[in-house]
């Protein structure tokens, strides 16, 4: 299956199988940046049995003890040059599958993530139908176990279908493995059914995610409200759609206790806000996504569908506070809200197309770009896609310390690439990136001492 999608495993060990992992893999020489531990230095990574074994200094390099036998055994990964980190995490997918496999499935999602450095990805609700109860999650993680290459951790919904009115049966849905709640692609509109559901949460230990928007506010609006949408004569989405429910949810929060995590955060307003919130201990964290920090509502000047997403794209001011926000840790995540839709539905007329972007593959060659600016250090970018996005979940992931699972991506910092539909391993391919030149990315994912090369041409 993989190989009808150009893409190819390689596992330097002689005779090994797809589904099997060499027992032990020690990649050396690269840069370590293991955020948790606060560790960043040139060094050797251990692996054993799909776990971490040691991260250790070159001068013991692990060369010198144990049998010949043993060091035979050894798959040695040459990472001179490369940055060694943590798997990514992905607090934001949208798998499509079940019910939308003509724009994306667990194998393509998945294949998809691993190109882009990504070794665990967690998958929105909706689906159709939606996953709001423990049949759906056990399908999905029933082709998350045959057919996928990286870990996929389901979000169930917060309401039956995902309309905003009955909540779903939670206590089912994180039985069956849903690692968080949230309706997204839509907004809980009903404040009292939003509180009944951090509440539930707060029993339950897991996070809501919030789809900040005002659907009233959004009407039928199809790009940022402003001088660009006056401009083209399209119908505008104002900046309080999203800021609105930011400022309601964190009073949620606040009445509750409960833990809410704020989805794709694209302006000024709503940076404040959460700032403000954080300064008071109310426990609130934040997401934004690669395009909120690299483009503006001038990217839909062409009436490019694939610059059309919601949040929409907004002002060069939302995305100044956007990167202020991420550089103080106010902004915890980066994530990528990976939005696959086939290419003749986005190309359809602007005000027509759905909306939602990839960005799987692009996520962390667009991040790096920040480091290269100097907005943030490179331990920082690595922690907001690793250690930050496992902590929002609770969970003991993104971290290379001793024992932990062995979910490592190797980094080629310098390699320049072009983003092209042929090069593109999702099924869909509407990226507002296409025709960029980028530098940076993932050479090879380790998902659970599991080897998969990326080759790109
Ligand atoms: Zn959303």
């Amino acid at each position: 299956m993989a190989l009808l999608f150009g893409w190819r495993f390689s596992f330097f060990s002689q005779g090994v199988k797809m589904s099997e992992r060499p027992s032990k893999i020690l990649i050396q020489g690269g840069r370590i940046i293991d955020p948790a531990h606060g560790r960043d230095g040139i060094g050797d990574l251990l692996i054993e049995n799909g776990v971490i074994r040691e991260n250790f200094p070159p001068a013991e390099k692990g060369e010198s003890n144990g049998s010949e036998n043993a060091k035979r055994e050894m798959h040695r990964i040459d990472a001179k040059g490369m940055i060694v980190v943590p798997g990514l995490i992905d607090l934001h997918t949208h798998i499509r599958e079940p019910g939308f496999e003509y724009k994306e499935t667990v194998a393509t999602a998945t294949a998809a993530a691993a190109a882009g450095g990504f070794t665990t990805i967690c998958c929105m609700p909706n689906t159709n139908p939606v996953n709001d109860n423990q049949s759906v999650t056990e399908l999905i993680l029933e082709k998350a176990r045959t057919e996928g290459v990286v870990h996929v951790l389901p979000i169930g919904a917060i309401t039956k279908g995902s309309r905003g009115e009955e909540l779903a049966e939670m206590g089912e849905l994180v039985t069956a493995g849903c690692v968080a709640i949230s309706d997204d692609g839509l907004p809980v509109m009903n404040s009292e059914v939003m509180r009944r559901a951090m509440e539930y949460a707060k029993i339950f230990d897991v996070p809501i995610i919030d789809h900040c928007e005002d659907l009233n506010l959004t009407g039928d609006g199809v790009i940022f409200e402003g001088s660009v949408s006056t401009s083209l004569g399209l119908k505008g989405i104002p900046a309080a759609s999203e800021t609105v429910m930011v400022a309601r949810d964190i009073a949620l929060a606040e009445l509750t206790g409960g833990r809410i995590h704020l989805a794709h955060i694209s302006t000024a307003g709503s940076v404040r806000l959460i700032r403000e919130a954080k300064r008071r201990g109310i426990p609130v964290t934040a997401e934004t996504c690669p395009h909120y920090l690299v483009l503006t509502d001038e990217r839909v000047m062409g009436f490019d569908a694939n610059a059309k997403m919601k949040p929409p794209l907004a002002t060069g001011q939302d995305l100044e506070e956007v990167r202020a926000g991420l550089a103080d840790g106010t902004i915890d995540a980066i994530a990528t809200d990976h939005a696959p839709h086939a290419p003749d539905e986005k190309n359809r007329e602007i005000d027509h197309a759905p909306f939602g972007i990839i960005g799987l593959e692009t996520a962390l060659s667009i991040s790096l770009s920040l480091v290269e600016e100097g907005i943030l250090s490179l331990p920082d970018l690595i922690g907001k896609m690793t250690v930050q996005p496992a902590r929002i979940l609770g969970k003991k992931m993104g971290q290379l310390g001793p024992g932990d699972i062995a979910d490592v991506t190797i980094i080629d910092p310098n390699v320049e690439w072009h983003v092209s539909v042929s090069d593109i391993k999702s099924k869909s391919k509407n990226s507002p990136f296409l025709g960029w030149n980028m530098k940076g990315r993932a050479r090879t994912v380790i998902v659970a001492g599991k080897i998969i090369e990326n080759k790109w041409t």
